[in-house]
């Protein structure tokens, strides 16, 4: 039988430099018997040029050549290229927010298998987790832009001219990205708290040698498999009211609550922004066409209110650093390929629990039961 051939389609979103294969991946697929198709230009925003991929033994096609070539298409955002019939695709597609793209895929005969629905819990599953591997990027540079923007120090500097205080950082959610944004804000000197609805963050923030800041207003609320639940209405608007107090007292806030298949929850309201200090910073990582987890933020726009306070709204910040991100990504996307593989070529098994997690759709039909859940219900 032919070799499985894989093609890396050029991102198209906006603002998007990342790319979903980097030539040090090639070779290993090669080893296990795949053809690397790679769309000329593709790697080229990550610094990672078409030589490169030749080098390592990837062919370099136009566009045309891609799409009709590949079997399975490898891509980081959900694709805006037409699919043919038959091919498989594979990337971050959010099926849970976007189901009925996902329903045309089925109808169109595409199978489409997302990294973002992977069961992360498994332990044989982590080298294919891209969502903890650009969490981790996303809280890394976080950190970085907030500081940035921040027109004062991080760390306490005691100099002839004078002694500058710490800033004062709080970080609202403790997840993957949380805890690299705490880490990364306190080895650049910043005196940092965060909050999570997750009991089991705390432990967690307090080992980065960071504050918990408990609400005595919101209860725990763990969801399933370690993410955190929805809250209800009262819960949030309580949550908001206790955490204005606390957020008024920082310089920089960096947001990254997520709650999977939902908008964010809005955590920090206009009026909270009103109430803190000039010159404060605030890194909404949540910030999305969906909306952030701050009122006020735009994505991808930094905004100063009136109050001087600034406003970034950075929902993709892996994005901002593309060479990392794209390498990270590359090994999870391959190590996932790999493991879809049987003897050279795609097989589908829903009874593996890895497979029944990211594939979503497969012979015409929406299998993956999460998503087939939320197209029954939508009217
Ligand atoms: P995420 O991106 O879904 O959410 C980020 C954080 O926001 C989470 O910590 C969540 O609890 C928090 N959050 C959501 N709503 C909130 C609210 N209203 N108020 C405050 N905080 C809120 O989460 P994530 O970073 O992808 O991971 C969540 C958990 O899963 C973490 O505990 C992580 O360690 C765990 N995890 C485990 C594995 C594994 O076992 N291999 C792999 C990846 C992640």
């Amino acid at each position: 039988m032919a070799a499985v051939r894989v093609g890396v389609i050029e991102e198209t979103a906006l603002g998007e430099r990342r790319v979903a294969l980097t030539p040090d991946s090639v070779p290993r697929l090669r080893d296990a018997g795949v053809e690397v198709l790679v769309e000329s230009g593709a790697g080229a925003r990550a610094w990672f040029p078409d030589e490169d991929y030749a080098q390592a033994g990837a062919a370099v096609v136009d566009t045309d050549a891609l799409l009709a070539g590949a079997d399975i298409v490898l891509c980081v955002n959900p694709p805006q290229q037409r699919l043919r019939s038959g091919q498989a695709v594979v990337g971050l597609l959010q099926p849970l927010l976007n189901p009925q793209h996902m329903a045309d895929l089925a109808a169109h005969g595409v199978t489409a298998i997302s990294l973002d629905a992977l069961p992360r819990t498994l332990t044989r599953a982590q080298s294919m987790d891209a969502l903890s591997s650009q969490a981790n990027i996303a809280g890394y540079k976080a950190a970085l832009v907030a500081a940035n923007r921040f027109e004062r120090f991080f760390p306490l500097l005691i100099t002839a001219a004078g002694t500058s205080k710490p800033a004062a950082v709080l970080v609202l959610g403790a997840g993957v990205a949380g805890l690299q944004a705490i880490g990364t804000a306190r080895r650049l000197g910043a005196v940092v708290r965060a909050y999570d609805v997750r009991p089991a963050a705390k432990d967690e923030v307090k080992s980065l040698g960071a504050q918990f800041v408990e609400l005595k207003s919101v209860e725990a609320a763990a969801g399933e498999g370690g993410y955190a639940r929805a809250l209800t209405a009262d819960e949030q608007a309580a949550q908001q009211a206790e955490l204005a107090e606390h957020i008024a007292k920082h310089d920089v806030v960096i947001t990254t609550a997520q709650v999977p298949g939902r908008r964010p929850p809005l955590m920090v309201t206009a009026d909270t922004v009103k109430s803190m200090r000039a010159g404060s910073v605030i890194v909404d990582m949540a910030a999305s066409e969906l909306g952030g987890n701050v009122e006020i933020s735009q994505p991808g726009e930094t905004i100063v209110t009136n109050n001087g306070v600034t406003v970034i709204g950075a929902g993709n910040l892996p994005a901002q650093m593309p060479t990392s991100a794209s390498s990270a990504y590359a090994r999870n996307i391959s190590a996932l390929l790999l493991h879809l593989l049987s003897e050279g070529q795609l097989a589908i098994d829903l009874d593996d629990e890895i497979q029944r997690g990211v594939v979503i759709t497969h012979n015409g039909t929406v299998v993956q039961e999460a998503t087939a859940k939320l197209l029954e219900a939508t009217p």
